[in-house]
């Protein structure tokens, strides 16, 4: 009998913060962006210009340890959601699903669906 299910383990995230993405899903479908940050933990993404939120701030009010000096409406990029988004294929420009391969040379390279192309970048580090 099952008893418990596996534990989703930390699911790879194939988006490195630089890589062109589009926005697939929510307000911003459509939206074509770079990624600016990753949150594997979370499951989430920071692209660049997209998910815009304001961040009302009243002056001298503290934040995260800091205290806020000028008041405002600041705006900044939310997280989404990482499956609200896709991959932009250099290759063939168009949004892709990627699979995902081994190159000969050992390295881990995603390949795009549509044209077959890997889609390699320089991956500083496995793990973020
Ligand atoms: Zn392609």
């Amino acid at each position: 009998m099952l008893k418990n299910k596996p534990q989703a383990t930390r699911r790879w995230l194939d988006l490195a913060p630089g890589d062109p993405v589009i926005v697939v899903t929510g307000k911003d479908k459509g939206k074509q962006g770079e990624v600016l940050r990753t949150i594997p933990d979370k499951h989430k993404i920071v692209v660049k210009g997209v998910n815009i939120l304001k961040r009302h701030t009243k002056a001298g009010a503290r934040r995260g340890g800091t205290t806020v000096a000028q008041g405002g409406v600041v705006d900044f990029e939310a997280p989404l959601d990482y499956s609200n988004v896709m991959l932009v294929c250099p290759a063939c420009g168009k949004p892709t699903r990627t699979k995902h391969t081994v190159l000969e040379s050992g390295a881990r390279a995603l390949v795009c669906r549509h044209c077959d192309e890997p889609y390699e970048r320089v991956r500083k580090t496995e793990a973020q």
